[in-house]
């Protein structure tokens, strides 16, 4: 018998700006997720948070569940979901993380020198010193105690290649960035052409029919048990967002109306660099 555990780091202050974005407001990095999934005795963690304090939370907490941390499974190669990597496995030394080969190089990408820039200059000082990649899983499953977790390619999702995790015992997906749960989403590295292809993904998970889905980013006690509300509603903001960069001249256009429209998802920072991202300088 396996179960689900979901740790839920919350919105965190960044160093951190965008145009139009009023600065008396301090920006924020979205809620994120690590999730257990576990059995009798080994568990299997699901993306691993980006800060060393935040990290060492995790750690933490997955010590107290007695568990015998065997993997760590990273869904995508944005380092806030992997940087706290270390930090884990520090604490868990016979833990293995592992992703799809095709996410390895892209974690690796996002460990050199100009990213690691950016990232500390969103988190000045609050990253582990110590990096890990992780390395490229064999075979296609993870077993815990006996049971499948099953990676699934679903390519584009706020990145590609992106991945969710299937819990066929379960009938769970642990979704990495797939789908959103009440944040906004982050299309920064989006064009049309791609939030067709993240539409697709989508689909992916709602062909796998899960009866509960762990968003990435997701608010502390989101309610995990409506995907197909999650699915649809983030269907609905990637169709909005096309159409008011469609139907707009600048980013502050599309921070309006999507404001009027889903101005109650959190992390409205996310929105001003997706929008910003439309409108490169210099373009007419
Ligand atoms: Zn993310």
């Amino acid at each position: 018998m396996l179960s689900i555990d979901v740790f839920t780091s919350d919105y965190k202050p960044i160093a951190a700006t965008a145009p139009g974005w009023d600065a008396r407001q301090r920006a924020t990095w979205p809620a994120s997720t690590a999730t257990l999934v576990h059995g009798r005795r080994e568990a299997a963690l699901v993306d691993a948070l980006i800060t060393a304090e935040e990290a060492r939370d995790l750690t933490e907490w997955i010590r107290a569940t007695g568990k015998i941390l065997t993997t760590v499974y990273v869904t995508h190669g944005h380092a806030d979901h992997f940087l706290g990597l270390s930090v884990v496995l520090d604490a868990f030394p016979d833990a293995v993380a592992v992703a799809l080969p095709e996410v390895v190089p892209h974690a690796e990408e996002q460990l050199s020198a100009p990213y690691l820039a950016y990232w500390e200059s969103l988190f000045p000082g609050r990253l582990p010193h110590r990096h890990v990649c992780p390395r490229p899983l064999d075979g296609d499953v993870i077993d815990v105690d006996g049971h499948e977790l099953r990676p699934v390619r679903v390519g584009q999702s706020d990145t590609d290649p992106s991945t969710v995790v299937h819990v066929p015992d379960l009938d769970a997906v642990v979704g990495g960035d797939v789908a959103y749960n009440g944040i906004h989403m982050w299309l920064a590295q989006t064009d049309r052409t791609a939030r067709d292809r993240w539409q697709r993904a989508l689909d992916v998970v709602e062909d796998l029919r899960p009866h509960r889905l762990v968003a990435g980013h997701q608010p502390p006690g989101a309610d995990e048990t409506d995907p197909a509300g999650v699915i649809a509603a983030s269907r609905r903001y990637l169709s909005d967002f096309d159409a008011a960069v469609r139907a707009g001249d600048s980013a502050a256009d599309v921070i309006r109306t999507m404001t009027a429209a889903h101005g109650e998802r959190g992390n409205p920072y996310t929105l001003y660099v997706s929008a910003t991202s439309q409108y490169p300088a210099g373009a007419s």
